[in-house]
C-alpha cells in the first residue's frame, strides 16, 4: 500500500464492510476544559459510527478534538479539567454515560481496546513483552503463569514477530519501533476486542515501516470482523484501509463520505486542502499545496464557519453562520454553505 503517496486513481472500495447495527455511535459529543485562560470548546457536537468489520478513518490537523472524542469513548479523559456537557456514546445501542461505572469498566476493558501513537511509553521498560502481553491473560483471564507465556508467543506469531519463542523474554527497548507498535497490537488484540481505537498508530515509524503496521492491523481487523477507528493526521495513510472518513475541524466534523468518493471528488474546502496537501506518484516535482494559516484557537472560535479565516472560497455568509452537516449524498455530508460549487467545481 502507498503511505505518504498518493496514485491518480481514487482507492477501490474494500469488501468485507457490514451494513450492519453500529457497534459504535457517538451523538452529537462536546466536551469542553475548563482552563484558567477560559473554555476551550475541544469538541463541539461530534457524531461518527463504526459498523462490525469496518474502519472509519478520523483525520484532521494537530487540535481538532480527534483523540478528545477517542479518550471520552475510552473514558480517559481528564475530568477535571475535562467536561461531557452534552452528548451520547452508544456501545451496541447502549450509551456508556449512562451506564455504572462497573458496566463501563467492563465494556471498555473486554470490548475496546486502544492503541496509541508511542509505544515506548506505553510499555513498561523494566518488564519482558511476554510478561506485560501474558499479564492480559493471567488478570483479565486468570490463566496460569505457563498457559499465558505461551499465549503470548502466539500473539506475537500473529503480529509477525520474527522468533517469537526467543523473543517473548526480550524487554521494550530491544526491539525496534515497528515491532514495538506491532507488540501493542498484540496487546490490543488479546483480548479480542469488538473495537479497536488506533490513535496515530503508525505517526512515530519510518514511511515504510508505517505501511507494514497498517497492513497488519487491516488484515487483523477484517480476518477478525472488529471495528476499526482509525484516527490520523495523514490522508494518505487512510486511502487503502478506510471505508469511511470523518474529517474533524475545530472540534466537528467538516466532512464525512466513503473513502473513494471523498478521495475522487470532495464537499468540503479544508478536506479539498488536505488532498493537494498530499505528494502524488504522478506528479513528482511541482510544489506542494499547503493550507493557509493556523487552526483556531478553541478558546475563541471564529463565528460563522471556523474554517472561514482560511478558506479560498469564503463569502459574507461563511463569517456569520455555522453551516451544519449538508446530506450531499448517500452516506455523505459537508458542513459547508458551498458544498455544491466544491463538489462540483
Ligand atoms: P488532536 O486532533 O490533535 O488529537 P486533541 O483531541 O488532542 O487534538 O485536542 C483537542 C484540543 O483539546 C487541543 O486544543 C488541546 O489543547 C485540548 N485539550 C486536550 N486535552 C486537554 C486537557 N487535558 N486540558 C486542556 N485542554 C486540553
Ligand atoms: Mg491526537
Amino acid at each position: 500500500m502507498t503511505t505518504i503517496e498518493k496514485t491518480a486513481d481514487a482507492p477501490a472500495p474494500r469488501s468485507g464492510a457490514q451494513e450492519s447495527e453500529p457497534l459504535l455511535q457517538v451523538r452529537d459529543l462536546h466536551v469542553e476544559f475548563h482552563t484558567r485562560d477560559g473554555v476551550a470548546k475541544a469538541v463541539n457536537g461530534v457524531s461518527y459510527s463504526v459498523a462490525a468489520g469496518e474502519t472509519l478513518a478520523v483525520l484532521g490537523e494537530s487540535g481538532s478534538g480527534k483523540s478528545v472524542t477517542a479518550q471520552a469513548i475510552m473514558g480517559i479523559l481528564d475530568m477535571p479539567p475535562g467536561r461531557i456537557p452534552q452528548g451520547e456514546i452508544l456501545f451496541r445501542g447502549r450509551d456508556m454515560l449512562k451506564m455504572s461505572g462497573e458496566e463501563r469498566r467492563k465494556i471498555r476493558g473486554d470490548k475496546i481496546a486502544m492503541i496509541f501513537q508511542d509505544a515506548l511509553s506505553s510499555l513498561n521498560p523494566v518488564l519482558t513483552v511476554g510478561y506485560q502481553l501474558g499479564e492480559m491473560f493471567r488478570v483479565h483471564r486468570g490463566m496460569s503463569k505457563k498457559d499465558a507465556k505461551a499465549k503470548a508467543v502466539e500473539l506475537m506469531d500473529r503480529v509477525r514477530i520474527p522468533a517469537a519463542k526467543q523473543r517473548v523474554n526480550d524487554y521494550p527497548h530491544q526491539f525496534s519501533g515497528g515491532m514495538r507498535q506491532r507488540i501493542m497490537i498484540a496487546m490490543a488484540l488479546s483480548l479480542e476486542p469488538e473495537l479497536i481505537i488506533a490513535d496515530e498508530p503508525t505517526t512515530a515509524l519510518d514511511v515504510t515501516v508505517q505501511a507494514q503496521v497498517m497492513d497488519l492491523l487491516a488484515e487483523l481487523q477484517r480476518e477478525f470482523n472488529m471495528g476499526l477507528i482509525l484516527i490520523t493526521h495523514d490522508l494518505g495513510v487512510v486511502a487503502d484501509v478506510a471505508d469511511k472518513i470523518a474529517v474533524m475541524y475545530a472540534g466537528r466534523i467538516v466532512e464525512t463520505a466513503p473513502v473513494r468518493e471523498l478521495y475522487k471528488s470532495p464537499a468540503h474546502p479544508y478536506t479539498r486542502g488536505l488532498l493537494d496537501s498530499i505528494p502524488r506518484l504522478d506528479q513528482k516535482g511541482q510544489e506542494l499545496y499547503a493550507i493557509k494559516g493556523l487552526p483556531p484557537n478553541l478558546l475563541n472560535i471564529p463565528a460563522g464557519c471556523a474554517f472561514n479565516p482560511r478558506c479560498p472560497q469564503a463569502q459574507d455568509i461563511c463569517r456569520t453562520d455555522a453551516p451544519v452537516l449538508h446530506d450531499v449524498a448517500a452516506e455523505r455530508g459537508s458542513a459547508c454553505h458551498f458544498w455544491k460549487e466544491t463538489l462540483h467545481g
